[in-house]
């Protein structure tokens, strides 16, 4: 697999995040608090801030810190959400991973993350976003294919109805808005994606 430069991604992810911070924040005004892309941009700002410190690491162990950081400051339920995405990915991947190695610990990752949030697919979560990506891993798919399928998934959400989070308690009205959570996911993946396309 690619050499990664972690710092680099970091960056990347921060300015994809503060790029479309206020897009997060209407899709979550519609059906939310309206606090993901300022959450998002805290949490991301916050791990770019250390970025030097975590890339120095060997990949398990950054992705702990990034982890760690996100969970301190991104805050809402996402925050610990996405924390644990990155807990459960550093705790499982290899200092060196091959494709196997990353795509058994990204599962790993989304089992921790729908236990830490009693959610599964379908619910209009940002899980509808991971699973599918993990599937696309799985099925051996390109970096950039694997960008596109989780827009998809991200846009299918929209006619889903939100069974958990905030999104929730407005029942039927929640269907025919994108989930802020989806999203967010979906442009860290086209992100993380992208550098490993670039460094490749
Ligand atoms: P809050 O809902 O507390 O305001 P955010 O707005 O930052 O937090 O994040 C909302 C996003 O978090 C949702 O769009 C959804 O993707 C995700 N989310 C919320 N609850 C859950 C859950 N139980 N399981 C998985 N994802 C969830
Ligand atoms: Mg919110």
């Amino acid at each position: 697999m690619a050499a990664l430069n972690l710092a680099r991604l970091i960056a990347a992810a921060a300015d994809t995040i503060a790029a479309n911070a206020e897009e997060l924040t209407a899709l979550d005004q519609a059906i939310g608090d309206g606090d993901h892309g300022l959450n998002m941009k805290r949490g991301f700002e916050a791990v770019r801030a250390e970025a030097e410190a975590f890339s120095a690491k060997p990949l398990p162990d950054a992705l702990k810190a990034i982890g760690t950081k996100l969970v301190m400051t991104v805050g809402g339920a996402s925050g610990p959400l996405f924390g644990t995405l990155f807990l459960a990915f550093g705790k499982e991947i290899s200092a060196k991973p091959d494709r196997a190695n990353l795509t058994a610990a990204f599962g790993k990752a989304i089992e921790a993350v729908a236990a830490r949030g009693k959610s599964q697919i379908g619910q209009k979560t940002m899980l509808d976003v991971l699973q599918p990506v993990h599937d696309a891993l799985l099925q051996g798919k390109t970096a950039l294919e694997i960008a596109d399928i989780a827009d998809a998934a991200a846009d299918a959400t929209l006619p889903m109805k939100a069974l958990r989070g905030r999104a929730s308690f407005l029942g039927d009205r929640s269907i025919g808005h994108m989930d802020a959570g989806a999203r967010s996911t979906a442009l860290l993946v086209r992100t993380v994606a992208h550098s490993l396309g670039e460094s490749a």
